[in-house]
């Protein structure tokens, strides 16, 4: 549920905004007071501010510059008067809507509800998930480059990931100790195919109960190697 703080002085105001947000499902906090309105609107976490510009303590303009430097969150204006809009567009706090008394509620409502439909849609395009593998017990985080066998997370060398993760993404094939040393080793390394060998030993210690009996890299004879799904 969204959460949203008003600060108006204007006690009328600020019952007939709260009753129309409230019932459309946001939880609403009121501060009558500028300088607590300021203070809890920087402590606390909101959806969104609605904030009257003539205030007791501290006016609507600090308010909405403070709330800007620390914070993204929409923020909408009400004044009195027009002219006081125009005068905020001016100075650039970064307010993102102004409403003028009087104003419609559901006016007020329909512009809340836009406000933080924009805002989440501005959020949720820079969240970005890990890209996982998981495979019996075995967890790969691709993006972190993290490894944790049955909850347990265990370190990986670079290319003791790199050579895990390919085969963990392309279970059931069979490759060649060739093939993976050119898939996971550039062409100028130094190396050769007993390289390979010595990786896949030390990621059977680190992931497998039993390096004799391993559940998850399968040896073929005489070919190579399989990641079992
Ligand atoms: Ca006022």
């Amino acid at each position: 549920m969204s959460r949203i703080l008003i600060v108006e002085d204007e006690t009328a105001i600020a019952d007939l905004e709260k009753d129309y947000l409230e019932l459309s499902g946001f939880e609403v906090e009121v501060e009558n007071d500028g300088m607590t309105g300021l203070a809890r609107a920087l402590a606390e976490e909101f959806d969104l501010f609605i904030l009257d510009l003539m205030l007791p303590g501290t006016d609507g303009f600090e308010i909405c510059k403070q709330i800007r430097e620390r914070k993204n969150t929409p923020i909408l204006m009400v004044s009195a008067k027009k002219d006081d809009i125009d005068k905020i567009r001016g100075l650039g706090l970064g307010a993102d809507d102004y409403v003028t008394k009087p104003f419609s509620p559901s006016e007020l409502v329909a512009r809340v509800k836009a406000h933080l439909a924009r805002y989440e849609r501005l959020v949720g395009s820079n969240i970005v998930e890990n890209d996982i593998i998981e495979i019996r017990g075995i967890k790969i985080d691709k993006t972190a480059r993290r490894v944790w066998v049955n909850g347990e997370e265990k370190q990986f060398t670079t290319k003791e990931f790199d050579l895990l993760t390919f085969l963990a993404e392309n279970p059931n094939h069979v490759y060649t100790k060739e093939e993976l040393f050119r898939e996971i080793w550039d062409m100028e390394s130094i190396g050769d195919i007993a390289t390979v060998t010595v990786h896949i030993k030390k990621i059977r210690e680190k992931i497998e109960m039993d390096t004799a009996k391993p559940q998850y890299i399968e040896t073929i004879w005489g070919v190579g190697y399989r990641f079992k799904l």
